[in-house]
């Protein structure tokens, strides 16, 4: 039986990322608007989708949306004034460039943040922990580029200004929740970005006209997540195969499945093995600490072992407010990002 509990969000959400429209220009959804243009032109020309989200992608995408009101009302517990959107009748935006192309959108909310500031938009996400830290460290513009997009897109047509917007961010993890001010100077670039982006696409539309079978160029590589996310690969990459899992190198052996299993194995052994000795190891240096304490020194010879009490320093940075000082392009000089791999058993 369907209660209303699983009624999915209101059809506006679910509309194409593009199609054309009556007066012959293109409308492309504001979510969608940095995304590949060859996937908005299939989806503008009625290409059928060949690759729906599988049901567990279904599923994270519906607990995204269904988290939005909590985050909403996490805001308003930390005083700040929230106007919700109505779910069922969420107010559209559009914002036109030139004659050929729309923008067009649902502002999730828009809200007064406490003690100072006028009315933003508000455009919130849900993200995993990893994404969530990069979101905070890296600022949105370098870590989630497409939702400033779509919150510029939807402070102009909502506003007629490019005036502040702000994005609001639960972890999934620890349902901590984050905001980033994106003052109006960065909310007018990134508008400027969209319209750069989206302009080649309405040349070719000018172009060719809704021709389904004169395809745009692709805009990622047959590895990205772009494409493995994308509703139409198989009809843009139909030879493309399922990329082998990653190995060591071309010298390396095959690791088969039935050594995998021993190892996972011998990890999970030697795990519940160090448990108890690393129990004990921490509950002797928290006496020995104390001891040291106690006497007021930083070294001591005890049972032919030196002890020493070592003090180190962390250092924090405010990342919310280093990413508002800065530019994205300075804070991309300063703030780096590294990538490494490693193998983490549960
Ligand atoms: S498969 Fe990749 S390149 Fe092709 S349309 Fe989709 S996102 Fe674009």
């Amino acid at each position: 039986m369907t209660t209303q509990a699983t009624q999915p969000r209101e059809d506006v959400y679910a509309r194409p990322s593009a199609r054309f429209t009556d007066a012959g220009g293109l409308e492309v959804r504001a979510s969608a608007a940095t995304g590949c243009r060859r996937t908005l032109w299939y989806a503008a020309t009625g290409h059928p989708v060949t690759d729906p989200p599988t049901p567990e992608v279904q599923t994270v995408l519906e607990a995204g949306n269904a988290l939005e009101p909590v985050v909403l009302r996490a805001m308003e517990r930390a005083g700040w004034t929230i106007t919700p959107a109505d779910p069922q009748a969420p107010q559209a935006v559009s914002v036109r460039y030139g004659d050929a192309l729309t923008v067009t959108g649902h502002v999730d909310a828009v809200g007064v943040m406490p003690l100072f500031g006028g009315e933003t938009v508000v455009e919130v996400k849900t993200r995993g922990p990893d994404a969530f830290k990069r979101w905070q460290t890296l600022g949105a513009e370098r870590s989630h580029p497409g939702a400033v997009a779509q919150a510029a897109v939807y402070t102009l047509g909502r506003y007629g200004e490019a005036r502040d917007a702000v994005i609001a961010a639960l972890d999934t993890g620890s349902r901590a929740w984050d905001f980033e001010v994106i003052p109006a100077v960065r909310v007018t670039r990134a508008l400027e970005r969209v319209g750069q982006w989206l302009a080649p696409l309405t040349a070719h539309h000018a172009a060719v006209g809704p021709d389904p079978d004169a395809l745009p160029d692709r805009d990622f590589d047959a590895g990205s997540w772009q494409c493995a996310a994308c509703p139409f690969v198989t009809t843009c990459r139909p030879d493309a195969v399922s990329p082998e899992p990653d190995t060591e190198g071309d010298d390396a052996p095959p690791v088969t499945e039935a050594k995998a299993l021993a190892a996972v194995a011998a990890y999970a052994e030697a795990h519940e093995a160090l448990k108890e000795p690393e129990g004990a190891k921490r509950e002797a240096l928290d006496t020995l600490k104390a001891w040291m304490r106690q006497r007021g020194e930083t070294k001591q010879a005890l049972g032919g072992h030196t002890v020493s009490l070592v003090q180190s320093h962390r250092y924090a940075v405010d990342y919310r407010k280093l990413n508002a000082a800065l530019a994205p392009e300075v804070r991309a000089e300063i703030v780096t990002e590294q990538e490494s791999e490693y193998v983490r058993v549960t």
